[in-house]
């Protein structure tokens, strides 16, 4: 594996030794200048790094283009198919622009997309799907990882003579042993940033495993720079499932661990949605910065068992029948109201982290 070369979309350094970007992708219209705002403000409190908009007509242009002025974090441009698009996208000021050159046929609009990009400074992502290989590269290695990879080469070429360094690739298959295969293949000789993906991975649960999986690997060989975890979901379960890939392998500090009970017949509060608001809560933490000097949080479904079964976590909240239970290590510190119990644990959250920011030297 090569080391990749250091591009930067917007002020986010990508590639060489930066920590891995986690990008997602807004399903508002992107015409929808303040409702896509809003989406991005809150993936980005959750911990995205990168936003992709499509761009799928030039009456958007004007929108997307108030969306790169006003958003808090990197726009990239989805663009398929006319190459005016990216022309236009790259006008209104994207930071980068996601194209799939086997599907622009137009050589020389291609050639004016690269000059465009590399006049702005715009990062280009050369996406390469097995679905739209060109014929030729299909005739001359087939359905293959290598042609995948080929092509790519090929098309970074074509980009570079035109003077754009800051390129991106991703290859994505149906299948996953493919594209794994074909990304390990393009980071053994190239050291162009990669962005990984798992194409059409399916809903959240599903999804989230083929996209852990498939993403997963390449991380661990030190493989990838951007990851999207593509579900059938809300962007923000994207994030959330990309946000646990990296604490995995330990590519992402997330705070504290959080820890749950599965659920049984006790259980008489809504426990799957007071997990994900406390998750969702350390997410926020962590994209601001802030520091909790705790190991675990514990979210426990029963007054009876709950706070023995998390003894060892720090801190942790019990339901009970219209009450609950604030616990720390076990021993229970106060008993209050089921409605009350989450913004407890966010004032115990609050005190702490600003007490450790006291503490720090
Ligand atoms: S903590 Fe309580 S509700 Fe959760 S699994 Fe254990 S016994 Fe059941």
């Amino acid at each position: 594996m090569m080391q990749t070369r250091t591009i930067h979309l917007g002020p986010l350094a990508i590639g060489g030794a930066s920590p891995v970007s986690i990008q997602s992708m807004c399903n508002t219209d992107t015409g929808e200048v303040e409702n896509s705002l809003q989406q991005i403000e809150r993936l980005r409190a959750l911990g995205c790094d990168i936003i992709r908009l499509a761009v799928p007509s030039a009456a958007v242009l004007p929108a997307f283009g108030q969306i790169c002025d006003r958003s808090p974090m990197p726009v990239i441009a989805d663009i398929h198919f006319d190459y005016r698009l990216a022309l236009g996208a790259i006008d209104a000021g994207a930071a980068g622009i996601r194209i799939n050159p086997g599907n622009i046929q137009d050589e020389s609009g291609l050639r004016q997309v690269a000059r465009a990009a590399a006049a702005a400074g715009t990062v280009v992502r050369v996406g390469v799907n097995l679905g739209s290989l060109s014929p030729r590269m299909e005739a001359q290695y087939g359905r293959s990882a290598e042609a995948m990879v080929q092509s790519a080469l090929e098309y970074c070429r074509f980009f570079t003579e035109e003077g754009c360094q800051a390129l991106k690739v991703s290859l994505k298959a149906s299948s996953l042993p493919l594209t794994v295969a074909a990304n390990r293949q393009f980071a053994a000789v190239s050291d162009i940033p990669l962005h990984l993906g798992v194409t059409e991975a399916g809903t959240a649960v599903s999804g989230s495993i083929k996209s852990a999986i498939g993403i997963g690997s390449l991380l661990l060989d030190g493989i990838g720079s951007t990851i999207r975890v593509s579900l059938t979901a809300p962007p923000e379960e994207e994030v959330r499932a990309a946000l646990r890939i990296l604490a995995v392998l330990g590519l992402r500090q997330n705070g504290p661990e959080l820890i749950s009970c599965p659920t049984c017949g006790r259980t008489r509060i809504d426990l799957i949605a007071l997990a994900t608001a406390v998750e969702d809560e350390l997410a926020r933490f962590a994209a601001a910065g802030r520091k909790l000097p705790w190991r675990k949080i514990a979210v426990m479904g029963c007054e009876v068992n709950g706070p023995g079964e998390a003894r060892d976590a720090d801190i942790g909240i019990a339901g009970g029948k219209g009450k609950g239970l604030l616990f720390k290590h076990g021993k229970i510190v106060r008993v209050l109201p089921e409605s009350e119990l989450l913004a407890a644990l966010r004032a115990e959250m609050e005190a702490a982290s600003q007490a450790s920011d006291r503490a720090a030297p």
